[in-house]
């Protein structure tokens, strides 16, 4: 608990002491001379969870393991009816930034020691869920940690293997102290039947809110995807000055035209309102046989769009395999596509969202809407059937990097925004 502290902003706002403390404390904890490296079921994830059942304890708020070594922070005598659960995940990718996840438990923890500071009774229970393993870069697979509390971790991802170490996620989740069986079989955790809604506050992970100068704002939905790892387009090789352009099957060509075409649809959706994001992140010509003076026969790309609407994302995948048609069609060329990979996508809880704008705009601080591009556990727990909210706090330098930074009078506005929004969204 060193330097960090001194830079503390949003004094006053209570918490942003404990706040600065509670960072820069688990920051030392997980230091990796880069950034920060949490690993999902590792030691230092163990480490910082208990530094933070440490400053619970200490503050008068119980934490309680779950059986899937997930711990559980709540107030004693705050009456068993359903809860409202805050919360988020203590991993981190390797190398990553201290923010991801972290901000969402500590601004839980924060609000349930000003509920007892100030000695506020809701009519409803706080509860705050610090998960384990949300992140897919260490064993490639995403909120195994919500997965295990929702009794959705299947058999098959319990033999995943970490990616560094080698050893299964069943063989992870044991060491921890985690019911492997239990999960195996697919029993939700005890606490999170009957819970009454789920708000996670996260960092955003794109560069709207910087852009539009939030520093918080209210996630509209979760975007699902729909991808191709590989799609290839076969066209015909040739010699580059040999072959007049109304013979050429040229696959370079034939891709382009493709993606133009997408561009230009994309563009036509988003003017009707829709939201979507295209991205043909691989794409290449083979380096075995490509040359300057070569018409390339063969083009292998990705394809993945985005959307937080299952319509938008089925009415875009159409469009690109008609489209596809009549490139190949006009070009001389032809598609192959391997699997299609889809994610659902998730819709927060439209009260608990107006509940969290109504807030916003009485603190004065934006009542926007943002979609969220990248997953969260909230997107689990929304589809599991419990109504969830997502609070987005504003962030520089996107994440999973150590240069992700989140200052610490945006945190401190929407801490002040879930704790005012508490006793609606019961
Ligand atoms: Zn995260």
């Amino acid at each position: 608990m060193t330097a960090s502290i001194e830079a503390v902003k949003g004094k006053g706002i209570p918490g942003a002491q404990d706040a600065a403390e509670l960072f820069a404390h688990i920051r030392d904890l997980s230091f990796d001379g880069v950034g920060v490296s949490r690993e999902s079921y590792g030691p230092t994830e163990t480490a910082c969870l208990e530094a933070l059942v440490e400053w619970a304890r200490r503050h008068g708020i119980a934490a309680e393991t779950d059986p899937a070594a997930n711990v559980v922070f709540s107030l004693p005598g705050q009456g068993s009816g359903a809860a409202v659960v805050c919360g988020s995940h203590v991993d981190s990718v390797p190398q990553g930034g201290n923010y991801d996840g972290l901000a969402g438990v500590i601004a839980g923890l924060l609000c349930l020691k000003r509920l007892k500071d100030e000695a506020v009774s809701l009519p409803h229970p706080v509860w705050v869920a610090a998960m384990r393993g949300e992140e897919s870069a260490w064993f490639g697979k995403a909120y195994m940690g919500s997965s295990a509390i929702l009794g959705k971790l299947r058999p098959e991802d319990l033999e995943l293997r970490n990616k560094r170490s080698g050893r299964t996620l069943a063989e992870a989740m044991a060491s921890v102290g985690a019911d492997v069986d239990r999960i195996v079989a697919g029993r939700p955790m005890p606490w999170v039947e009957g819970v009454k809604a789920y708000v996670e506050l996260h960092i955003e992970q794109g560069p709207l809110m910087v852009a539009r100068k939030w520093p918080t704002a209210i996630v509209s939905g979760i975007r699902g995807n729909i991808r191709h790892n590989a799609v290839r387009c076969i066209g015909e090789a040739g010699h580059s000055g040999a072959v007049p352009r109304w013979l050429r099957k040229d696959a370079v060509f034939a891709v382009s035209d493709l993606l133009m075409r997408l561009d230009e649809h994309w563009r036509v959706l988003l003017e009707r309102g829709n939201d979507l994001v295209v991205t043909a992140g691989v794409m290449g010509t083979d380096p075995a046989e490509h040359a300057v003076s070569r018409i390339p026969g063969r083009v292998d790309f990705s394809f993945e769009v985005r959307s937080e609407s299952t319509v938008t994302l089925e009415e875009f995948y159409r469009v690109m395999r008609v489209e596809c048609d009549a490139v190949a069609r006009q070009r001389g060329v032809r598609f192959e596509f391997d699997r299609r990979i889809e994610s659902a996508p998730a819709t927060m809880d439209s009260k608990l969202v107006q509940a969290l704008l109504d807030a916003s705009a009485e603190l004065g601080l934006p009542a926007e809407r943002v979609p969220s591009g990248a997953g969260h556990d909230a997107a689990l727990f929304a589809n599991a059937g419990i109504p969830s909210a997502m609070i987005f706090i504003r962030n520089e330098n996107g994440s999973h990097n150590p240069a992700e930074a989140m200052d610490l009078d945006d945190f401190m506005s929407g801490v002040e925004l879930l704790y005012q929004a508490l006793p609606r969204l019961g």
